[in-house]
């Protein structure tokens, strides 16, 4: 197959002085070239996390990471930091939240776009300053020619999210990876850097692992979606598939709690009762039996002693049977 990056049981954990954290607990997953990965979760569900070690961004003394992380059938979990270096901001990018995490205060917006183009590509200050100005253009910003020697304190939180997509492209990276990167802005910005967002990856090919908390963005801009919780994928699929007809309790849990897809916002949130558990101490079986409303319909105890598989393909960790999975989100979730 045409995976780009292949994750394979997954592990991450790291010590605390309350004990071992589980973050990531025995996740796979693939991101094909130039297609879209969401991954969903509330927060603490190993999301983060999980990019953070494919970018070798973890802390390596307290981490310990097992599993694979094939990028292009490199194993990153076995590289050594100096040939990961050569990877990020190259082959593999990475935007935040907070752009002011990418960006320093002391240095102009051009001079940080030029950095890792210097750095990957052995150009010229000048190539350099010249493709920062290409970038600013391909993003957005208007008059690039004078504000490639702005701070970023003189651009908006808008223009400065474009700037850090423009420092995250200017290797044109084959891997983008976007960590809630609109939360923080309000309605109509998010709208345009998500178009934005689009449209480079159309002009660049690159593939996008997109990580939010919120189902209505990645409907917009997923292909595949993963959805995790308590460091696992509890549900994969194509978007269309896990949004039209999703397969397990949380992601109907996640569903409920948003508003109606370009409906009336006024529809009422209806949270998923309870806390995520805690990765100290996960819950036996299925980590999300102390959440659930339907345990009662699978037989025995088996939802808090057995843990439920995710199978290949489209598939979802659940002991509902396939057509319990289909009746109960037909008759009890779909219909508002
Ligand atoms: Fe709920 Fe049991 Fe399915 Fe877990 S396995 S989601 S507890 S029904
Ligand atoms: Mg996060």
């Amino acid at each position: 197959p045409d995976s780009f990056l292949s994750v394979r049981d997954l592990r991450v954990r790291f010590s605390t002085e309350d004990g071992i954290v589980k973050a990531v607990d025995g996740l796979s997953f693939d991101v094909e070239r130039g297609k879209t990965l969401g991954i969903v979760g509330e927060s603490g569900s190993g999301k983060s996390v999980t990019n953070l070690t494919v970018l070798g961004l973890h802390n390596r003394k307290s981490t310990t990471v097992e599993g694979e992380i094939l990028l292009e059938g490199q194993d990153l979990v076995t590289t050594p930091e100096k040939e990961l270096e050569k990877l990020r901001g190259n082959k593999v990018a990475m935007i935040f939240q907070d752009p002011l995490t990418a960006l320093s205060p002391y240095y102009t917006v051009g001079r940080q776009i030029a950095e890792p183009f210097i750095k990957h590509t052995g150009a010229s200050k000048k190539e350099a300053r010249e493709r920062a100005i290409e970038m600013l253009t391909k993003v957005g910003i208007p008059q690039p020619k004078t504000r490639v020697d702005d701070y970023p304190h003189q651009f908006s939180g808008g223009m400065r999210q474009r700037a850090m997509i423009a420092m995250a492209l200017v290797c044109d990276p084959d891997l983008l990876i976007a960590d809630e990167p609109t939360t923080a802005l309000d309605v109509t910005v998010q709208a345009q850097i998500l178009d934005l967002l689009k449209d480079l990856q159309q002009e660049f090919g690159s593939a996008i692992i997109f990580i939010t908390h919120d189902l209505g963005v990645i409907s917009d801009m997923a292909d595949d979606l993963l959805v995790m919780y308590s460091g696992r994928a509890v549900e994969r699929g194509s978007v269309r598939e896990v949004l039209r007809e999703p397969r397990h309790p949380y992601t109907w849990g996640l569903l409920s709690s948003m508003p109606r897809l370009g409906g009336s916002t006024s529809v009422p949130l209806t949270p998923i009762p309870g806390t995520p558990p805690s990765l100290l101490n996960p819950p036996s079986g299925c980590p999300f039996h102390p959440r659930c409303t339907f345990t009662d319909k699978v037989s025995g105890d088996r939802c808090s002693t057995e843990r439920p598989p995710l199978g290949e393909g489209r598939a979802a960790a659940c002991h509902l049977t396939a057509e319990q999975k289909q009746t109960i989100f037909i008759d009890k979730i779909q219909p508002r």
